[in-house]
């Protein structure tokens, strides 16, 4: 790629302000400006987005940037604008744009204003779009979030998997591939379907030394969960339930008992959802009961907790759920509910998927019930789960969880009551 002899610090603090590189982002940025293919992974809140947005600005010519959600891209496309010398180098190309839009964007790229174009894949599909993409000077190809690329991922979508064939047609570019889910599995998909199995790896801890991780038995939830939250008054904190229903009633039930809680599944009107989002964002509600539909994009640094009032489908998205809680850095407790029957359940259910979904679903619950029965330390578990070595005595937060706090013999006592008690 063709760069001038940059000093990469002072650009970062000319267009974003700050001081310091976070974590591997210079050698990201330095590897992708030498035009290597690059693969990140890092976890949420780690810095990815200026690992392409700094090479994007500094490059010449326009980075295309794929991004799964049209509301993701559009917040932030609005903070590149807002960077104070930068108005209106970025821009977003998707099915939101009238004509006139589009062609204004087109217009801005071919006259080098536009230094990062925002598109979603199903965009990118477009014969149109690719035959314009050809025709003007393009730095590189940015895939955010590309864990949607893999079927072991936690969100896939299948127009993922034409980027790269897509990509191809364009031109002969540089590309960088981001994603804060580390399975290893993800991350040979990825690699495989991008055609990057050469390209250079920079990943970062995905340790999260502040949570504390918890698993009970799911005996006296309801009473358990209200007694637990009261304990925080005034806090923020999220309880995440499988089914739209548990959700209704267990918010209620919050309510009843003097909590300032709100619900927010799929299945409310678009208008009840944001106000509920917001009224939590804003600190009017302390408690948001939620199905999974909630927390992609969202950033409220100080959840204290967040529970798992039914067990998730998968450790990935259990990271990825409790990764909501101290983002700050100050406390979070992450409690979950385990029942086995709840893992009976998960399983008819995936009885009715397509073979290939119900052998993925089945393995990923397998990793969910190893995790919740396990003995070994929680956080040892789930980095080892991420392809991670993790030391349970002196590593970072060693001592942040239930099984290293509380002696196995009363969790063994505990299971074998559950037990007696599901007879
Ligand atoms: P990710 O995509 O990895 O979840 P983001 O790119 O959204 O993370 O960045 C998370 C936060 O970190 C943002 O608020 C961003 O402004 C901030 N950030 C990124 N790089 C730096 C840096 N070098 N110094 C300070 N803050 C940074
Ligand atoms: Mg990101």
């Amino acid at each position: 790629m063709k760069t001038k002899n940059i000093n990469l610090s002072q650009e970062l603090k000319k267009h974003f302000g700050f001081s310091n590189f976070k974590g591997q982002q210079k050698e990201v940025i330095q590897t992708l400006l030498e035009g290597k293919d690059v693969f990140v992974l890092m976890p949420t809140g780690g810095g990815k987005s200026l690992c392409y947005q700094l090479p994007a600005l500094i490059s010449e010519g326009t980075a295309i940037v794929v991004s799964p959600l049209i509301a993701l891209m559009k917040n932030q496309v609005d903070a590149v604008n807002g960077l104070s010398e930068d108005n209106g180098i970025a821009h977003v190309l998707n099915s939101s744009l009238n004509k006139a839009q589009t062609n204004q964007v087109m217009q801005d790229i071919r006259a080098g204003k536009t230094k990062l174009l925002y598109v979603a894949p199903e965009s990118l599909i477009k014969e149109e779009y690719q035959e314009f993409l050809k025709t003007v000077k393009i730095s590189f190809v940015a895939i955010d979030e590309a864990h949607c690329i893999s079927e072991w991922g936690h969100d896939f979508r299948p127009e993922y998997r034409n980027i790269k064939t897509i990509v191809d047609k364009i031109a002969d570019l540089p590309v960088i591939a981001l994603t804060a889910t580390a399975t290893p599995k993800v991350q040979d998909d990825i690699q495989k379907t991008l055609g990057m199995t050469n390209a250079i790896v920079f990943k970062e801890s995905f340790n999260r030394p502040n949570l504390f991780y918890e698993v009970r038995p799911k005996v006296n939830v309801d009473r358990e969960i209200v007694k637990f939250v009261s304990k925080y008054k005034g806090k923020s904190g999220i309880v995440y339930c499988l089914s739209r229903r548990k959700v209704e009633e267990f918010s209620q039930l919050l309510q009843v008992n003097g909590i300032n809680a709100l619900p927010y599944h799929a299945g409310l009107d678009q208008k009840t959802r944001v106000a509920n989002q917001d009224k939590f964002l804003m600190e009017e509600a302390d408690v948001i009961v939620a199905t999974i539909a909630f927390g992609m994009g969202i950033d409220k640094p100080d959840v204290r907790f967040v529970i798992h009032y039914d067990i998730p489908k998968s450790l990935e998205s259990y990271y990825q759920e409790t990764g909501r809680a101290g983002r700050d850095g100050g406390e979070g407790h992450c409690l979950a509910f385990y029942d086995p029957k709840d893992i009976e359940k998960l399983e008819k259910f995936l009885a009715q998927k397509p073979v290939s979904e119900r052998e993925i679903g089945l393995q990923l619950l397998n990793e969910v019930t190893g995790y919740t029965e396990t003995s070994m330390n929680r956080r040892q578990y789930l980095l080892n789960y991420f392809g991670e070595q993790f030391d349970p005595e002196n590593g970072e937060g060693a001592k942040m969880c239930d099984n290293s706090t509380n002696p196995v013999a009363l969790k063994d006592a505990t299971k074998e009551l559950i037990k007696l008690l599901q007879l």
